[in-house]
């Protein structure tokens, strides 16, 4: 039986509301088409309703597919049962291409609408940049008015539910809404039980925006990735204790702090095993060892755009 994951109603975004679980379409290394959208047909199946997407991950198209296949076999009754994000690639970092490309993602997934369209990193790249880590001289800070500006167009026009960003800092949070007519709905960051993102989450909680965590198992065996979540001793003991998985202790704990996640796994068993996370809860006592945790971010601007000075300022900010 498919499991039925549960919702939050999302700010600013006319009653839209998120499954606390999604499934994200990253693979490293990156997989062909056809294995994405078998994987999302078979999540789609196991109860997923909630798929992350972005441009620059190539998967728009395999998504885009696996819905109307979907559809097609009757696995959902309509488009409006299933929430997809897709997200603004820093190349676009621009107010007059942000219209074109979300309706270029919009095209890449046959969709009339997206669920959450969010800026994916705040940083604009220019556009001779093909690959990471890119030149000093190829990476500058976001024009975050303007560019929120059309996001807000996109909005206003009906080609997403919701705006929002992605990897944004407290600060660039506060620039953002300083000016914002529409507060961003959802702020999705790295955020795990050894990335713990305290301060970030009070200051979104106070301000009605909804974290989602990504790598939320630690972005295990992939480049970005390590092993420090699934084979943590603490994670560990408690999974023993309790005849669950270090994966599902992670989710259960994330789903215990009102953040949603999303987690990619396109193996059928552990894709499953990723939404049994509802029907229990963990203890006050394993939620305090779990709070902790000696923390380490993961994902850094340094390690993923190049080790350029302003951007270890930022990866020093919440
Ligand atoms: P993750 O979900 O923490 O980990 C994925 C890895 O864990 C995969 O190698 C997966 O392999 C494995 N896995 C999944 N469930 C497992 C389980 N129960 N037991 C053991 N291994 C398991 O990492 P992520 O891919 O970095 O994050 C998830 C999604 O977040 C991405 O796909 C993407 O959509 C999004 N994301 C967004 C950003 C951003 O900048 N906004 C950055 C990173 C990621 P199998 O597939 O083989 O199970």
């Amino acid at each position: 039986m498919a499991v039925v994951v549960p919702e939050v109603t999302l700010s600013s975004s006319d009653g839209l509301a998120i499954p606390v679980i999604g499934m994200g379409t990253m693979s490293s290394p990156p997989v062909g088409p056809e294995i994405t959208k078998d994987a999302i047909i078979e999540a789609i199946m196991a109860g997923y309703r909630h798929f992350d997407t972005a441009f620059v991950y190539r998967t728009e198209q395999p998504l885009g597919e696996a819905i109307a296949e979907a559809l097609r076999l009757g696995l959902v009754k309509s488009r409006d049962e299933l929430y997809i994000s897709s997200k603004l690639w820093c190349s676009f970092g621009e107010k007059g291409l942000i219209l074109p490309a979300i309706n270029m993602s919009l095209r890449n997934l046959q969709l009339d609408y997206l669920d959450m369209y969010l800026i994916h990193w705040p940083l604009k790249l220019s556009e001779e940049v093909r690959q990471m880590p890119a030149k000093k001289e190829h990476i500058s800070p976001l024009d975050i008015k303007s560019v929120w500006e059309a996001m807000e167009e996109c909005k206003s026009l009906g080609l997403t539910k919701g705006i929002g960003v992605s990897n944004f800092t407290c600060k660039q949070l506060e620039e953002l809404l300083s000016t914002a007519k529409i507060p961003p709905a959802v702020n999705q960051v790295e955020m795990n039980p050894l990335w713990q993102q305290k301060k970030l989450r009070e200051f979104c909680k106070a301000r009605g925006i909804q974290v989602t965590a990504y790598s939320p198992l630690g972005a295990f065996n992939t480049k970005w990735g390590d092993n420090r979540i699934l084979e943590c001793y603490v994670l560990e003991e408690i999974a023993k204790a309790k005849g669950k998985t270090t994966a599902q202790i992670s989710l259960r704990w994330l789903y215990e702090q009102e953040v949603s996640s999303v987690a990619k796994s396109f193996n059928k068993e552990r894709m499953k095993q990723n939404l049994d996370i509802f029907d229990w809860s963990l203890t006050e006592e394993e939620s305090n060892k779990i709070s902790q945790l000696p923390q380490r971010k993961g994902i850094t601007f340094a390690s993923i755009f190049g080790p350029h000075d302003w951007l270890l300022q930022l990866d020093a900010e919440d």
